[in-house]
């Protein structure tokens, strides 16, 4: 019995995504990213649906426990590496490779003797400014990694790109000049692309690839939906009407009576709210699909419930189908009516939706 939301997962679309990665990149290993519960899509099934790629990677120490106890035996890279000695000692245990990415982590390395050894991949900062070493410092790290016996060569050469989602922007160049400047000469594995970088930037196909979003089928290009770079959506989002209900001019909508009604027409109420993740902040006028077609949202959205209006449904009544997102209705779209990026709306499905495989 499904009482409320649910999330629909094909996973044929995500096996499509990754052959699409593929065919993007044929030289390439495929390190899918599948953080974040595999962008809200649930971490194993996942994982399982995309067996075929070479390796995963998740963001965090535990992500990478919970595959391997699910009997993952993929290469896993921890994208933000350990932090303590007990993360590392964890990350040793269960096989887990890591991005090393400050001094701190370099230091709890230099001091380990163990028998076991740990893949490492070496982040260089080449504009991002957020995870990584500076270019001067690079020989350096590199040589005492390569020095720390508990460290399995060979050591691989990583960066991550600030804006490549924007082809206008030549500071992706700058950042791959940059990265190739650096680690030029040195033979190791070489990994710089996300989604957008794979799709925009043909110099950034290195040895291996790290596709996140564009595996769930959504594009990494803001204006763009991922069914037009040649995607299929993984998730789509539904629910149902509960109630249908005259409504009168004049009369206001929901809490606060921020909306209120310019001419008699007929409210719908679907059972689906911020509770579970749907956006608070879309627009009045987002579109909802029900029986099929659209309508638009009007009043806030509530914790467990919106309101659309179903002035073109007047023969809608309780039970009667609704999506929030999917095929017909990108969530790229309703990303943009809440003034958000797409990632957090797949990523921010809550607990309570009942996810269903197909
Ligand atoms: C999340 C992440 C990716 C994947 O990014 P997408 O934009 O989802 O393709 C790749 N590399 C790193 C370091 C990341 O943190």
């Amino acid at each position: 019995m499904i009482s409320g939301a649910y999330a629909l997962l094909n996973h044929e679309a995500l096996r499509h995504n990754l052959a699409k990665v593929r065919s993007s990149a044929p030289n390439a290993k495929v390190m899918a990213v599948i953080k974040a519960n595999g962008y809200g899509h649930g971490l194993l099934r996942v994982a399982r649906t995309l067996n075929d790629a070479d390796a995963f990677a998740v963001a965090r120490v535990d992500e990478g426990i919970r595959l391997r106890e699910a009997g993952c035996i993929h290469a896993i890279t921890v994208l933000e590496g350990f932090t303590t000695l007990d993360e590392l000692a964890a990350m040793l245990k269960y096989q887990l490779d890591t991005v090393v990415h400050n001094f701190e982590q370099l230091a709890l390395l230099k001091n380990r003797f163990e028998q076991a050894r740990i893949v490492v991949w070496l982040k260089i900062d080449t504009g991002m400014n957020r995870l990584g070493f500076k270019p001067k410092d690079f020989a350096t790290v590199y040589q005492v990694l390569n020095e720390c016996v508990i460290v399995k060569p060979p050591v691989g050469l990583m960066t991550h790109f600030a804006s490549a989602d924007d082809e206008n922007d030549d500071f992706t160049l700058q950042q791959i000049c940059l990265f190739n400047e650096t680690t030029q000469g040195y033979y190791a594995p070489r990994s710089i692309a996300n989604s957008a970088g794979l799709l925009a930037w043909q110099a950034a196909l290195t040895d291996w690839v790290r596709p996140g979003v564009m595996l769930y089928g959504v594009s990494p290009f803001p204006g763009q939906v991922g069914l037009a770079l040649g995607l299929r959506p993984v998730m789509s989002l539904h629910s149902h009407l509960i109630a249908v209900k005259p409504i009168e001019k004049g009369e206001t909508l929901g809490y606060s009576g921020s909306w209120r009604c310019e001419q008699d027409t007929v409210v719908g109420v679907v059972a689906i709210g911020y509770g579970d993740g749907y956006p608070r902040y879309v627009k009045v006028g987002t579109p909802v699909l029900v029986n099929g077609s659209r309508v638009p949202l009007i009043g806030r959205v509530s914790m467990d419930m919106i309101t659309v209006d179903l002035a073109d449904q007047p023969n809608a009544k309780p039970g009667d189908p609704v999506v929030l997102w999917g095929n017909s209705l990108p969530v790229e779209e309703i990303a943009d009516c809440a003034n958000t990026i797409p990632y957090t709306l797949v990523c921010g499905v809550t607990q309570r939706v009942q996810f269903i495989d197909v």
